[in-house]
């Protein structure tokens, strides 16, 4: 009988070295975890007992009309506005503090979740880690279906930020997600058994992958896909919902200067990239946010950084580079372009604008004004006319030192000299993590505010500018002379987009904290990285409910109603990029990091806490491997650009091995780990053809040598 492994037991074993002989016995774990439950759907919902068509049959129709259903949050941002806004009030400012836990679902994860639930009449259908797709019974948390379309782990090593997925979307009885490998998967909605699957990667060797969640508009699936940290070639797809066709494609970056240009648009971008570089590849990848307006039939998308992130590099003679970090509205019939608007310029330093958009009708200077709005990581706050791509408005809304402000009448950011690291190294705000990243933010209709989940947090990029990395640079404090940086924050903002000022703000010790969501309670619901789950006043950030998770949060909250009865629900789980510290993060500490999917409703119980992380005691004494200096600085720019994305830059994080701790079996088979592939079956990617022996030799030493200073950090 082989037993699917819960999270708790899963933390263990990768945590605490497990034997080789286990090693067969957890694969098979593993793989029983790997099955899909395709039980029908039963229980209170009463789905059993609907004829097919009937289930999860969401219609433009029906997500234009949202706020005549606001117990559902059909797509994404809940409505193709994507404001995130709930018009369900029975949880409101009067109340909120009785607020407790309705039901968890475990979703057998203990790496980051990040996904926005969608909720279609009483059920929901959400996310996990390796693109795993989930049904409960959104009244008890009953799971329904599961669909777990087996990515190989192999592809771990092709993610810049972790196994994580946003979301699905749903649509006339199917559920859509695009898995890390590149495939766009259609299941059938009532039990989850996959109905098409397409590969969307215009090449499987390059590093591409898909976390995003896909959108629905005039019956195609719209996709596009992550890798610009790894020199893929950006571009965004449609597929026809019913078979899976290929209905358009756009690349957001030529693939070379004199063509063949695939569309119209690309001829003109073409001209904006330096022509006698060798460039190809190059970034603007559409990993993550989109959003939709009915009347203007404007599919609005973003796109990423350039790749690599130095232009020096990657254009030296400058050019804007489109359509790198851009706002592309295009027409979802076929893709064409009508207009675009760049937020960063021949980018430089992995300022996306794939962040989060906001469309709203905004009243400026007396006329009521048809609006984008995004913050993306350049530190910016953009209010659009999403019309035309004219710029209305922008102001910094974190601390922002490589521009002073965006010009109004050409819409250009107006470069500081410390954006410029072609000469020297620049220690430039906001980092890559940016001023905001892909955590959802919400527009309240009530208040008119934006709130943003933000961070302060600067970064090194250095001169050489063929390293993309700089962890750990030790000129920080000489880089910050003569400049008043802050600390290191995090932060939720509630913005007005109006007058573009901060009304109010929630400062956090973490800089990595979840999503918001704000409803017609009054009330703004937000998650942290430190395992607690608030509720605060819309207008004044009064903290009016503090709810203990001993989880960190990621991810946004959604809300929903069921036979009358008002939720609000958050997926639970830390993750993400490894450049995230985790200072200030004491759920991490504290607690193993148990991923699931936790509703609350008035009158819930009380919240279980995740068991601690038990005592592991004293660092080992590493085996005698010995090194020159020079050596082990090889190993760790090896370390640091293969391992670290996952293991974190120092060797450790909480939701992996920690490597400082390898048993002196695992440093006897440590070539054949990385090399080949010994460990792939738990997610650790086999590295051949990526590394020689030579350098996996250097990252082991590299590696003991952390363990060296572990151990003598312990007994000073
Ligand atoms: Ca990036």
């Amino acid at each position: 009988m082989i037993q699917t492994p819960t999270p708790e037991n899963t933390i263990d074993d990768t945590r605490s070295g497990y034997l080789w002989i286990t090693l067969l016995a957890l694969t098979l774990l593993l793989s029983g975890c790997d099955q899909g439950v395709h039980s029908p759907p039963s229980g209170p919902m009463g789905q059993a007992a609907q004829p097919l068509s009937g289930v999860a049959d969401v219609s433009a129709e029906r997500i234009v009309a949202a706020d005549q259903e606001p117990g559902n949050w059909l797509s994404h941002g809940r409505t193709y506005d994507e404001q995130r806004f709930s018009p369900l009030n029975k949880i409101k400012r009067e109340n909120v503090s009785r607020l407790g836990l309705a039901w968890e679902s475990s979703v057998a994860s203990v790496r980051g979740l990040e996904a926005t639930p969608i909720i279609v009449d009483g059920v929901m259908y959400t996310t996990s880690t390796w693109s795993r797709v989930i049904a409960l019974d959104a009244k008890t948390g009953e799971q329904l279906w599961q669909h777990d379309p087996k990515v190989q782990r192999s592809w771990g090593k092709k993610l810049c930020c972790d196994v994580v997925n946003r979301g699905v979307a749903v649509w006339q009885g199917k559920v859509y997600v695009g898995t890390l490998d590149g495939y766009l998967l259609a299941l059938d909605a009532s039990n989850g058994e996959l109905i098409w699957r397409v590969d969307t990667l215009v090449d499987r060797d390059q590093y591409y992958s898909i976390t995003g969640a896909p959108r629905v508009v005039k019956g195609k699936v719209i996709i596009g896909n992550g890798g610009a940290e790894f020199d893929v070639r950006g571009y965004i797809s449609a597929y026809d919902s019913d078979s899976g066709e290929l209905a358009w494609r756009f690349f957001t970056v030529p693939g070379n200067a004199d063509g063949p240009f695939e569309h119209e648009e690309l001829k003109m971008a073409a001209t904006t990239w330096d022509a006698d570089s060798n460039w190809k590849g190059a970034g603007g990848t559409a990993w993550d946010s989109m959003a939709y307006d009915p009347e203007l039939d404007l599919l609005y998308v973003g796109t990423g950084n350039g790749s690599p992130w130095s232009q020096y590099v990657r254009s030296p003679s400058g050019g804007d580079n489109l359509f790198l970090a851009s706002i592309l509205a295009l027409r979802p019939d076929n893709g064409e372009m009508i207009w675009h608007y760049q937020t960063t310029p021949g980018d430089a330093w992995d300022y996306t604008a794939t962040q989060h958009m906001i469309l709203a009708e905004l009243q400026i200077d007396g006329q009521d004004r048809k609006v984008l709005m995004q913050a993306p990581k350049n530190g910016f706050f953009y209010v659009l006319d999403r019309a035309t791509g004219k710029l209305i408005s922008a102001e910094k809304y974190v601390f922002t030192n490589w521009a002073s402000h965006i010009d109004q009448s050409s819409g250009r950011p107006v470069t500081t000299g410390l954006a410029d690291y072609s000469q020297q190294d620049r220690y430039v705000f906001p980092s890559p993590a940016g001023g905001h990243n892909w955590q959802s933010m919400s527009y309240s209709r009530n208040t008119g505010l934006v709130y943003i989940p933000s961070r302060d947090v600067g970064w090194v990029f250095n001169e050489a500018g063929d390293k993309w990395f700089t962890f750990g640079a030790d000129n920080v404090a000489e880089l910050s002379v003569d400049q008043n940086l802050p600390d290191p924050a995090g932060y939720l903002k509630a913005w007005d987009p109006i007058a573009q000022r901060l009304v109010w703000q929630m400062e956090l010790p973490n800089i990595w904290n979840g999503g918001a969501l704000s409803t017609a309670g009054g009330l703004v619901f937000h998650g942290t990285a430190m395992g607690h789950f608030y509720a605060m006043n819309d207008q004044t950030g009064e903290v009016l409910l503090d709810l203990k998770i001993g989880t960190g949060m990621i991810a946004a909250p959604v809300s929903y109603s069921v036979d009358g009865e008002q939720y609000v629900a958050i997926m639970a789980g830390w993750g993400g990029p490894a450049f995230n510290t985790l200072a200030g993060n004491e759920a991490l500490l504290q607690y193993s990091n148990s991923g699931r999917v936790l509703s609350f409703k008035l009158d819930g119980s009380k919240v279980r806490l995740p068991s601690p992380i038990a005592q592991r005691g004293p660092f080992p004494e590493p085996p005698d491997i010995q090194a020159s200096p020079e050596t082990i600085e090889q190993g760790r720019l090896a370390y640091v650009m293969n391992c670290g994305g996952c293991h974190g830059m120092y060797g450790s994080t909480p939701m992996l091995p920690d490597l400082r701790r390898l048993t002196p079996d695992k440093h006897l088979l440590f070539r054949q780990i990385v090399l080949d592939g010994l460990l792939e079956p738990l997610g650790m990617s086999s590295f051949a053809g990526d590394l020689s022996e030579a350098e996996v030799d250097a990252i082991q030493a590299y590696i003991v040598e952390l363990s060296r200073e572990a151990v003598a950090a312990q007994t000073k």
